[in-house]
């Protein structure tokens, strides 16, 4: 929770460990039904993807290891896109969906898709809302200004679109860093 009273209110610095889940999912964890299950997990959509996503639970986003291949520990702001190298720049979700010029791309379809739906919903453009929100929406959680009542349609409406982002990234990674698998083998059941 140390964490949350230090986050800032403006983007994260991509070389900090503000640029970690807990402090993309801050407004996620100030909802009011917090002790309900996340929607995306109510759904019967396909959830392992962004479930492995949103618990850092993935071997091709560099942030998410906690230990290297070689069982060495990195500190945080040394978790660098390989992609990127020589330039050094912490991999994180927003790098990865956003910024990154290797894997950034593969998100243009999921943009177009949720720029839609933010019309359906007459919720502000896609450009306007900032980094961490964007990528907040990617990982699955409504939009800020999403009517409560239309929590539920949202899901249905877009968890396919950013599961088929996830596994685009997946497949993206796995061409190019061969070493990287989706994650532990993790069952919900
Ligand atoms: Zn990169």
């Amino acid at each position: 929770m140390e964490l949350l009273n230090q986050a800032p209110q403006h983007l994260p610095h991509t070389n900090c460990r503000k640029g970690s889940y807990i402090h993309i999912a801050r407004d996620d964890l100030q909802r009011r039904d917090l002790f309900k299950p996340a929607q995306y997990l109510r759904s019967h959509l396909d959830q392992l993807p962004l479930f492995r996503l949103r618990t850092q639970a993935t071997s091709y986003i560099p942030s998410h290891l906690h230990l290297t291949n070689d069982h060495t520990y990195t500190p945080y702001n040394q978790r660098y896109c390989p992609s990127c190298l020589p330039i050094q720049i912490v991999c994180n979700e927003p790098h990865t969906f956003l910024h990154c010029s290797h894997s950034s791309p593969l998100s243009h379809p999921a943009i177009l898709s949720i720029t839609r739906a933010l019309r359906r919903y007459d919720l502000c453009s896609w450009s306007s809302h900032i980094l961490l929100q964007q990528t907040v929406i990617f990982l699955g959680s409504s939009p800020p200004k999403l009517l409560l009542k239309h929590n539920k349609a949202w899901t249905h409406s877009t968890s396919t679109t950013c599961t088929q982002l996830i596994y685009s990234l997946q497949s993206h990674f796995s061409k190019h860093q061969p070493s990287a698998s989706p994650g532990p083998v993790l069952s919900l059941i």
